[in-house]
């Protein structure tokens, strides 16, 4: 790949055309632009009889608020270009949605597949030591998540292997998010980026006049998707959208090929099929093709790309029939495809927006750790019991007054429930993303220099960074 047309360079490129809108004061548009640090590591695990070197990455791309936040990928194909465009990434995805934190990313270069859990364990606890003598991972400077290849066990090995390191540090649990309940994680973690999905298309539909731009009309329901990568993400953002929006997902690409079901694809028997067989042939509710190159240019509303990065380039942009993009991935349209698709009238859900609902749910499992009290744990009782006495006083005007009234069960049971954990972190990631979304669209609507949300979505993040920058006196 050359430096021209790299993931990073592409990225840099779609933030330049939205710098170029703005009239930064001299030499910021560079200094946000840049990534400001990238640490390469290489370590030996003695596994199997010998010393196995691994090389490992964590970039830092801004430090405008601390700490800096990101995901650690586990990939064979990770390297210094791939995580520095996912770092800086994760800065403007912040700041686009008000997640008080600056961007990183690190990636291991391992196939997790070749190695057995103590294996891996082994080595992320290893990783994580190198990590942490150069703070690349600490509550307050540097937080890291899961990413491709990485997820709750993982999380809850470096959790692990952070503490022991730091025995006094009160907030040690912080330092890492995603991880599982039992070790500090936050309920609707596993599945916020996919929930950040339907939440995002949610929020699209329900303004007309953005619908109708795509060339779309209507709600949801009955919208054919198309989803590339069954993984966390394509998979929660897939069952979520046909089981309670009533999308028809018509096609799934995934490594070992596609499966298309033009009545819709039962996304949890497929998911049960993957894990049972390890891939999707064979899977008995759709027609299997080997190819999986040509299906993200099928007939379809929604495309939904959830896997890889730079899946659709200037050599497939042309051929893509869909009317709507959603990133569920980071980075899967690159900068050349990003002008084709918007020459030929395609909307792009851009992914610094569309994807952002797992760094949001991070930030409330932050917040969890550093309070040290689950969300809702004081508040649910005691509105439970003011809904209880609502109820109670209305039943005895009804009884008083004769009126004999009675509310739906439904109703009354539903009003009766505190709000737990997983509502209020599903109301928070909803909030977010509604918000997100308007201040996208004002800016695309009412500058008429901006073509596109993407564009819009770079000049809040932009704005919203310069705007620390300069109160810092930079
Ligand atoms: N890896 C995820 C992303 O790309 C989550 C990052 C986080 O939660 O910090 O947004």
């Amino acid at each position: 790949m050359t430096s021209h047309n790299s993931f990073r360079a592409s990225v840099e490129r779609m933030f330049g055309n939205a710098a170029a809108l703005m009239e930064l004061a001299p030499g910021l548009e560079e200094k946000i632009r840049v990534c400001n640090s990238t640490y390469t590591v290489r370590f030996g695990v003695r596994l199997r009889g010998q010393i196995h070197t691994f090389t490992g990455y964590r970039s830092v791309h801004s430090e405008h608020m601390e700490p800096v936040k990101g995901g650690i990928r586990y990939s064979m194909d990770v390297n210094q270009d791939e995580v520095e465009a996912l770092a800086a990434l994760m800065t403007y995805k912040c700041a686009l949605v008000e997640v008080p934190f600056g961007g990183s990313k690190g990636g291991l270069r391992i196939d997790p597949r070749a190695w057995n859990e103590d294996e891996l364990e082994r080595i992320t606890r290893r990783f994580t030591y190198e990590l942490s003598r150069r703070n690349l991972i600490s509550p307050s400077q540097n937080v890291p998540a899961p990413d491709m290849g990485t997820g709750e066990r993982e999380m809850a090995w470096m959790a692990d292997a952070y503490k022991r390191l730091h025995p006094d540090d009160i907030n040690a649990k912080a330092c890492v998010t995603g991880k599982p309940r039992h070790a500090g994680g936050i309920d609707g973690r596993v599945e916020a980026t996919g929930r950040g999905v339907q939440y995002a298309l949610r929020e699209f539909f329900r303004h007309p006049d953005v619908v109708g731009q795509a060339g779309l009309a209507g709600t949801l329901a009955g919208k054919r998707v198309i989803v590339q990568g069954l993984g966390n993400v394509g998979y929660h953002a897939a069952q979520f959208l046909s089981a309670e929006d009533g999308a028809l997902v018509t096609c799934v690409i995934e490594r070992d090929g596609v499966i298309t079901n033009p009545q819709g694809i039962n996304i949890d028997a497929l998911r049960g099929h993957i894990h049972a067989t390890g891939g999707v042939k064979g899977f008995a509710g759709g027609d299997h093709a080997e190819n999986g190159l040509t299906a993200l240019e099928g007939e379809c509303d929604i495309l939904i790309p959830a896997a890889l990065e730079s899946v659709i380039h200037a050599g497939n942009a042309e051929r893509i029939k869909c009317k709507l993009i959603i990133e569920a991935a980071n980075g899967p349209v690159t900068a050349d495809a990003d002008e084709i698709l918007r020459r030929r009238g395609i909307v792009i859900i851009p992914d610094m927006y569309a994807n952002a609902g797992g760094v949001t749910v991070s930030y409330f499992e932050w917040v969890k750790n550093l309070s040290q009290i689950s969300l809702g744990r004081l508040e649910r009782r005691h509105e439970e019991a003011r809904a209880r006495m609502l109820i109670e006083e209305l039943e005895r005007i009804s009884a008083d007054t004769g009126t004999n009234f009675e509310l739906a069960r439904g109703f009354k049971d539903a009003f009766l429930h505190g709000a737990d954990e997983l509502d209020l972190v599903r109301s928070g990631l909803d909030d977010t993303m509604r918000e997100s979304f308007k201040k996208m669209k004002e800016v695309w609507i009412n500058n008429p220099k901006v073509e596109d949300l993407r564009t819009a979505a770079y000049l809040v993040a932009i704005r919203r960074i310069s705007n620390v920058y300069n109160s810092l006196g930079l």
